[in-house]
């Protein structure tokens, strides 16, 4: 009997030995390979195709390609519960760095405006880096009367009842700051929420809806060319761009502590190896200093990230910096969604 226990043990330990083997050469000969020839990379987007998170990842997958060694790149639009499905399907995705999500700032206020999520923004991503950030803007249908900002606040606080603003679904960016546009002004409008502002500024452009706030880099060409009133920016200091100039900040306005800026990073599922996680970096790094790609996100008033939040783990600090930050304001707002 002992010895057929001995032999049991020995047959086991070479087994382990060889799964652990086999485990440590498939990771190293998965690192080594990536990415795979026959296998695309997914940039998963949380809303729309056409707005600013969609366009933001298409300029990405156009720069990517070249430090990728010209893989293919696709970007998926995963629809739905103001950017939590699309989340959670990248956390639940392998984490062999062929699946990513693009996300914004709702990587930071989902846990505090959504109260069930079904995934962790703490422990269930590898954080890969930052790449922009983004003022916003408040905007209107181009048939509102208005024409400033104390004109609209007269018009909203006379029309209370029938005033709309459209958001990208509960916990986007356009939510956010259309709640703590509401809680500046101290009063409430009907939310038309959809699954990406591509499909609120058509309705915005339309007269389907009043108003809107959003990304400058959704919104810029239309108040070019006049489709939209824009009425005020909500950076801390006025845009240069000639399109964003003439346009008072909040705090100019006399609305304080009013400053949203939306932030953008590149996630993939927790476990992704650190072998993979580096060429990761190293490719994001070749985006981020890629003079076309630069130049196309700078023109639509984004601001590109070069500090320090460019590496995984000031992402992820400054990630759980913004979670802390907003989720008192978002409370003190009193609004949740289940
Ligand atoms: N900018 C949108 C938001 O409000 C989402 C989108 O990119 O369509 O979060």
């Amino acid at each position: 009997m002992p010895a057929v226990t001995n032999k049991r043990s020995v047959g086991g330990w070479l087994q382990g030995l060889s799964a652990l083997l086999c485990c440590v050469w498939g990771v190293s000969a998965a690192a080594q390979s990536f990415p795979l020839k026959d296998k695309p990379i997914t940039l998963v987007v949380p809303f729309t195709a056409g707005g600013p998170t969609d366009r933001l990842a298409r300029d990405m997958a156009e720069a990517l390609r070249k430090p990728l060694g010209g893989v293919t790149i696709v970007v998926e639009n995963v629809l739905g519960a103001g950017g939590a499905i699309a989340t959670h399907k990248v956390a639940k995705a392998a984490p062999d760095g062929h699946t990513l999500l693009i996300h914004h700032i709702g990587m930071a206020t989902m846990p505090s405006l959504v109260r069930k999520l079904n995934f962790q923004v703490e422990t269930d991503f590898t954080y890969l880096g930052m790449i922009h950030e983004v003022p916003m803007t408040i905007v209107a249908r181009p048939t509102l009367e208005a024409t400033d900002y104390k004109q609209l606040t007269a018009w909203i606080a006379k029309n209370k009842d029938r005033v709309n603003l459209g958001n990208a679904g509960v916990g986007s960016a356009s939510h956010l700051c259309g709640l703590l546009w509401q809680a500046s002004l101290r009063t409430e409008m009907a939310s038309i929420p959809y699954k990406g502002v591509s499909m609120a500024i058509t309705d915005l452009m339309g007269g389907q809806i009043d108003l809107l706030c959003d990304q400058t880099t959704n919104t810029m060409a239309y108040i070019e060319s006049n489709k939209v009133k824009a009425y005020a920016v909500t950076s801390a200091k006025r845009l240069a761009l000639p399109a964003l100039s003439p346009l008072p900040t909040m705090q100019e306005l006399g609305v304080k502590g009013f400053q949203v800026s939306i932030w953008h990073g590149v996630y993939a599922p927790k476990g992704l190896s650190p072998q993979v996680q580096a060429k990761w970096h190293t490719a994001l790094r070749a985006v981020l200093t890629d003079p076309t790609f630069v130049k196309k996100q700078e023109a639509l008033g984004a601001l590109m990230i070069t500090d320090k939040r460019t590496e995984p783990d000031e992402h992820r600090k400054f990630v759980m910096s913004e979670i802390a930050k907003w989720s008192p304001i978002i409370k003190a707002a009193g609004v949740y969604a289940d």
